[in-house]
């Protein structure tokens, strides 16, 4: 059995001729399923009964439910997702003037461990499939139009590699959802090998890389991913991949207060990312979390002045907002959080 929304638009014709099937069904189910956005095989009422029938038994749309939603104050909504096995992930809805993000997740919870990080506070349950992930997309997109899709919400994407990026085709196909690629923001925290498989994969997402300090020192002390591959590796990796694809690299830098927020820090960060051609950065103020008290929120005058050194030294650099924060919607606020406080089956 294979869950509709897993199924690439190029692979329904195969499917459907070693069926005995015509193919323009095939075109008749990508109308259904992403122009009409049928809920039910029952609503894809093109379709012959029959062959819809079929379509329930061997091509089951996922069942996902939203469990609850939160809304903050800035407008950004977090939509609890489960799953008919009981799991269940956040996504975040972040508009801006023009824009209607989605922040999605690729796990439950999240193997990476990064200090500072709720998401991976409590480890991994599981990764999700493609099309639970494809899932989060359809709960979003009842909300509103989405514009940009950033793959920052729990785990780490490049290791769900193959559901992570079968998801992002499908919501990139033309006779899917076709969200442009430009659109389509993949984040590691720096699985090095993943690197090399994007870049092969020849289509234009766009790639960001969770850094969060300047050596090895530091780094491997807040994300132990570092203990595996080093900055060296993952900066080669990075290198390699831009002049593979022709494309920027963002580098994510979270500014922790007494921690990696120093000037030195700052111009040791400008020299390592200029050995990345193409490189910029995106500088953020922690977003405080519950496991770890002892890390701050530095104050403006730091982020300032890391974006000045970065500035000097010619490294594009922007200053981000963490939105959400008071709907726990924020950067590494994402987490199993209400655990207790629901039935049986759901684990929120
Ligand atoms: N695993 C991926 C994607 C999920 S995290 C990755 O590591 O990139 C999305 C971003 O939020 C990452 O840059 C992560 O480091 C950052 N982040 C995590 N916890 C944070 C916090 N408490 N404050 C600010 N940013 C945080």
């Amino acid at each position: 059995m294979t869950k509709a929304w897993g199924i690439l638009p190029e692979e329904w014709k195969p499917i459907l001729a070693e069926r005995g099937m015509r193919p323009f069904r095939a075109d008749q189910i990508l109308q259904s399923l992403y122009r009409d956005w049928i809920e039910s095989w029952d609503d894809a009422t093109t379709l012959p009964k029959d062959f819809r029938e079929q379509l329930k038994v061997e091509f089951p749309l996922t069942k996902y439910e939203t469990l609850a939603v939160s809304e903050s104050a800035d407008g950004t909504k977090k939509l609890l997702i489960g799953y008919e096995d009981g799991n269940s992930v956040e996504t975040v809805l972040i508009p801006a003037t023009g824009r209607f993000t989605q922040c999605i997740s690729t796990q439950v919870g999240c193997p990476m461990g990064c200090a500072f990080c709720a998401s991976g506070s409590q480890g991994v349950v599981r990764s999700l499939t493609a099309d639970e992930i494809v899932a989060e997309y359809m709960a979003g997109r009842k909300v509103g139009e989405i514009t940009n899709i950033v793959v920052m919400g729990m785990g780490e994407p490049f290791v769900n590699y193959d559901e992570m990026m079968r998801a992002l085709k499908l919501i990139n196909a033309g006779k899917g959802p076709n969200l442009g690629a430009r659109h389509i923001t993949i984040s590691t925290c720096g699985v090095v090998p993943g690197f090399a498989r994007l870049a092969s994969e020849g289509i234009q997402f766009e790639l960001s890389v969770s850094l969060h300090a300047p050596n090895d020192e530091l780094r491997s002390q807040l994300m132990p991913v570092n203990r595996r591959w080093g900055i060296d590796e993952l900066l080669d990796a990075c290198a390699d991949y831009t002049r593979k694809t022709k494309r920027i690299i963002t580098f994510e830098y979270t500014v922790i207060e007494g921690v990696n927020d120093s000037r030195a820090c700052a111009e040791e960060l400008a020299r390592q990312v200029r050995r990345v051609p193409m490189a910029k950065v995106n500088l953020i103020p922690l977003s405080p979390v519950s496991h770890r008290p002892d890390f701050r929120t530095p104050p403006e005058s730091t982020m300032l002045m890391f974006l000045d050194v970065l500035m000097r030294a010619h490294v594009q650099t922007m200053l981000r907002r963490s939105r959400g924060k008071d709907a726990d919607a924020a950067c590494g606020q994402l987490r199993l959080k209400n655990i207790s406080s629901v039935p049986p089956k759901r684990d929120f």
